[in-house]
């Protein structure tokens, strides 16, 4: 951005990153910057017109000072202290204009952001649906694409998708276009791109023992059956069981419609039981439980937890937020949590987490219990395929049509196998 800026203002352009000049040897860093200043207000006066310093990842050198452990006088505080030397030293006149980039604001040192340094924040998020159909267009531009590809359906693939992120699906679908000896880049290419950024090129010498496999195909066939009998949840769009990345075996992917930026109560339990619906196929099925299971625990914790302790909507605990989430500098990186609730209190959070959680778990354990044939019938079919599309996995699920109800009216309880 600051570059395009540099561009667009045809004024010289510098840049320095953070994290480059904090890793330096004592004084280094400091001089680096001072240099760094030096050389732009030199350029800024010949060329009459200004120029723009941008410094990438300023959390590197800007970092809260003070911060108890160890002291003060580390090489990043110099670093900072003469940045902030030098942000005043420069007047308007000279045109200099400083421009930094984060991922972390809230730990930036105060002084950075005083009137007269940095002074303004724009925040610049992920794109949105449209914003990643303009990015694709632009990353496409010097690839040939086939007539019906649909850039539209693409950017709708891919929400929280970042602008760098795109640009790497452009060239790996350019990559496998090239591969599979194309003449243009189609919407297969495109569509297998996704994955790869997503999770990893597709790993398909590793063996997997046939065992292994079919509780890798009950345990993603547990989560579409879910998602598919909850009304209201994203849909299916992939079952897998080829494994992808370091660590997924299988997955399943669901497709949100559009891009959402709130969630209601009842599609945060949906979510809950969509993702405990792997664990309870496996419990059904194989009457035991696996390690498979546990990247879906931890993302279903977490987002219990914060329905309680984040967005109120615990019955018990009422509208309340509980805990003050801070990143603690003189960690590091680290997210600590500052506790401002009693001993009492964090009993109940526990409580409230514990129970939504196996509410849900529950929940997803009757619905599957109660399509018993359509989980055995779903996981045989993704056992044999290995890939089903979202609309194959509904007409699976689909396949014989009986007028059951769709879910048991709660409270009904569902008799359960001996
Ligand atoms: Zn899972």
């Amino acid at each position: 951005m600051a570059k395009a800026v540099a561009g667009e203002a045809a004024v010289p352009f510098f840049s320095i990153s953070g994290s480059d000049v904090a890793e330096m040897f004592v004084g280094v860093g400091a001089s680096r910057v001072r240099d760094l200043f030096d050389q732009a207000k030199k350029s800024a006066k010949t060329s009459g017109r200004g120029c723009i310093i941008f410094i990438d990842e300023i959390d590197a050198v800007g970092r809260q000072r003070f911060a108890g452990i160890g002291g003060g006088h580390d090489e990043r505080e110099q670093t900072l202290n003469a940045l902030l030397v030098e942000m005043d030293g420069f007047n308007t006149q000279e045109g200099v204009i400083l421009v930094a980039a984060t991922n972390r604001p809230d730990v930036l040192d105060p002084a950075l952001l005083r009137p007269g340094r940095f002074d303004r924040q724009i925040v610049i998020d992920r794109p949105d649906l449209k914003g990643r159909e303009e990015i694709l267009k632009v990353h496409t531009r010097k690839i040939k694409l086939a007539k019906e590809v649909d850039l539209r359906s693409i950017a709708r693939q891919t929400p929280g998708f970042s602008g760098a992120d795109l640009a790497n699906l452009a060239n790996e679908a350019a990559l496998l276009a090239a591969r599979r000896g194309k003449e243009g880049v189609g919407m297969q290419e495109l569509e297998a791109a996704i994955e790869r950024v997503m999770a990893g090129p597709e790993r398909k010498s590793r063996v997997i023992s046939p065992y292994e496999k079919s509780i890798v195909a009950c345990h993603e066939a547990g989560h579409a059956l879910v998602s598919i009998m909850i009304p209201g949840t994203d849909p299916v769009h992939k079952v897998s069981i080829i494994p992808r990345g370091t660590a997924a075996l299988g997955y399943t992917m669901q497709m949100p419609l559009e891009d959402r930026y709130i969630m209601t109560r009842r599609e945060l339990l949906a979510k809950l039981a969509v993702l405990l619906g792997g664990r309870a196929a496996e419990e059904m099925t194989f009457d035991e439980i696996t390690t498979g299971a546990q990247n879906d625990l931890e993302m279903a914790t977490e987002i219990a937890r914060r329905m309680v302790c984040e967005y109120g909507m615990s019955d018990r605990l009422g509208s309340l937020t509980y805990g003050k989430r801070e990143g603690m500098i003189f960690l590091g990186r680290d997210i600590a949590e500052e506790r401002n609730y009693s001993d009492q209190t964090a009993v109940i959070i526990d409580q409230e987490i514990r129970r939504i959680i196996e509410e849900c778990h529950q929940r997803a354990k009757g619905i599957l219990n109660q399509h018993k044939d359509r989980l055995k019938r779903l996981s045989d079919t993704l056992l044999e395929k290995e890939v089903l599309d979202g609309d194959e996995a509904k007409r699976i699920v689909m396949a014989e049509e009986t007028p059951k109800p769709m879910e048991p009216p709660s409270g009904a309880s569902q008799p359960m196998p001996a």
